[in-house]
C-alpha cells in the first residue's frame, strides 16, 4: 500500500530522519518514553498541553518541565523545532496567505501553506517530499518523490501553522506536496491525532479535515473503511480519459472507469459527498462539450464540483481561461444540476501553488544541475 502508484517512480533517495519526532510517537511510545527519562505519569499530561495547547516550539519553552527531563528527551525526540526548522516565511499583501518552509532533519525542505478566509484559517499540509505521479501543470512532481513524510512530520507542520496563528487551525487541507494516498498510513495517522481531543491532539473536527487524492484507486477503497468523517476531495481536472491522460500519468493506472466506480461506491459506503477538483485550462478542458462529458460522468452520483482556474507554472505550456469562460463553465454545470463552485486560487503572490516555494528554495540552494535534472 505504502508504494502505491509509485511502480516506475525513482526510488526515494533521500535518508531516513535521524532522531523521530516528538509529534510522531502513539500513546504507549509517548508514556513509556517519558518513564524512560526518569518523568512521573503527569508529564505525560504537561508535555502535551505544551506541544498541542501551546504549540511550544522548542524544549526550552517548557518551563514547567524538570530540566533533567526536558534533556533526557531532547537525546532521544525531536522537538518541534527538530522536527522541521523555519527557513523562510513569505507573506502574500492582501490575501493574507503565508507560505512557511522548513527543514527536516535529514535536509529535505517541506511547505505549508496558512490561507485565512474571513473568520477561518485553513492550513495546507505536505503529505511527501516531491511527489511520484507528474502531473503535467503542477510543480511538486518535476524532481519526483524524494520520500514520504513521517507522521510526526505531518502533525508538526499544523502545529507550526498553530504556533503562527496563536490558536489551532480552523481546517486542514492534504493539499500540499505529495499525494497522501501514497502515503497512506502516515497520512491518516497524522490526521486522527490532529482531530484528537487536546490535550491528545489539535482537536480540529474530523470534517474539517480534507484528504485530496489525484485519483488513487485503492487509497479511495481503503478511506472508505475508515469509519472516520474526514473529507474527500479527487483532482479529476478532465471528463475523458483522452484529456485526463495528457495531464495525469496517474490515469494510465486508474482510468475512469476505475476511479469513477471507485468514488460511488465511496459515497454509498460512507454517506459522504467527495469534491472533484477540476483546474480550467484555456481551450483544452474549459469548453461547453467538455461541460457536457463531466455532467455524463458525475451526474450519477451525488457529488460537488470545484472548479480552479490554472495557476501558470513555467513547466506548463497551459493558459488560464478568462473569467467569464469559468463562470460560464460553472453555469453549465450548475444548469446541469451539479453543484459547482468556483475557486481564484490564493497566493500567487508567495508561489503558492503546488511546490513551487520549495522548487524555487531547491533551485537557489543546490544550482542549476538540481533544477533541470526533472
Ligand atoms: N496529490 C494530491 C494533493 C496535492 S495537489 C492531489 O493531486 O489531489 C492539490 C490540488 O492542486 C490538486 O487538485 C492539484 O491538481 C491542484 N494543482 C496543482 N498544480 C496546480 C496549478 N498549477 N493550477 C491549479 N491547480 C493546481
Amino acid at each position: 500500500m505504502e508504494n502505491v502508484g509509485q511502480q516506475g517512480d525513482p526510488q526515494p533517495r533521500g535518508n531516513a530522519p535521524v532522531r523521530p519526532s516528538l509529534y510522531g510517537l502513539d500513546d504507549e511510545e509517548f508514556s513509556s518514553l517519558v518513564q524512560a527519562c526518569g518523568g512521573e505519569a503527569y508529564r505525560v499530561r504537561q508535555l502535551r498541553e505544551w506541544m498541542y495547547q501551546r504549540f511550544a516550539p522548542a524544549w526550552a519553552a517548557m518551563s514547567n518541565i524538570p530540566k533533567n527531563l526536558r534533556t533526557a528527551l531532547a537525546e532521544r525526540v525531536a522537538d518541534l523545532e527538530g522536527t522541521l526548522s523555519p527557513v523562510e516565511t513569505a507573506g502574500e499583501e492582501g490575501s493574507g496567505t503565508r507560505k512557511l518552509l522548513s527543514r527536516l532533519s535529514d535536509g529535505e525542505l517541506v511547505e505549508t501553506v496558512l490561507i485565512p478566509a474571513r473568520d477561518r484559517t485553513t492550513v495546507c499540509v505536505s503529505s511527501q517530499v516531491g511527489c511520484g505521479f507528474r502531473c503535467a501543470f503542477c510543480a511538486s512532481g518535476l524532481n519526483g518523490c524524494v520520500r514520504s513524510l513521517t507522521r510526526g512530520e505531518i502533525v508538526a507542520q499544523a502545529v507550526r501553522a498553530a504556533s503562527l496563528l496563536g490558536r489551532r487551525p480552523d481546517r486542514i487541507v492534504f493539499m500540499g506536496i505529495g499525494e497522501p494516498f501514497a502515503n497512506y498510513e502516515n497520512a491518516l495517522w497524522a490526521a486522527r491525532r490532529m482531530n484528537a481531543a487536546e490535550p491528545a491532539g489539535l482537536g480540529i473536527g474530523a470534517r474539517h479535515i480534507t484528504f485530496s487524492t489525484c485519483g488513487v484507486v485503492p487509497g479511495i477503497e481503503r478511506f472508505a473503511r475508515e469509519g472516520m468523517q474526514f473529507e474527500l476531495s479527487v483532482s479529476l481536472h478532465a471528463p475523458n480519459n483522452a484529456l485526463r491522460d495528457r495531464l495525469m500519468p496517474v490515469n494510465r493506472s486508474w482510468p475512469l472507469e476505475k476511479l469513477i466506480p471507485a468514488c460511488r461506491a465511496y459515497t454509498e459506503q460512507t454517506g459522504r459527498i467527495i469534491t472533484f477538483e477540476y483546474t480550467l485550462v484555456a481551450g483544452f478542458n474549459d469548453g461547453p462539450e467538455q461541460a457536457r462529458e463531466l455532467l455524463r460522468l458525475l451526474r450519477p452520483f451525488p457529488c460537488r464540483v470545484n472548479l480552479i482556474p490554472l495557476n501558470p507554472v513555467p513547466e506548463f505550456k497551459g493558459e488560464t481561461p478568462s473569467a467569464a469562460t469559468c463562470e460560464r463553465f460553472r453555469v453549465l454545470l450548475e444548469r446541469g444540476g451539479l453543484n459547482a463552485t468556483l475557486r481564484r486560487s490564493k497566493g500567487r503572490g508567495v508561489n503558492a501553488s503546488c511546490g513551487q516555494l520549495r522548487r524555487a528554495a531547491v533551485a537557489a540552494t543546490r544550482g542549476q544541475a538540481e533544477s533541470s535534472r526533472g
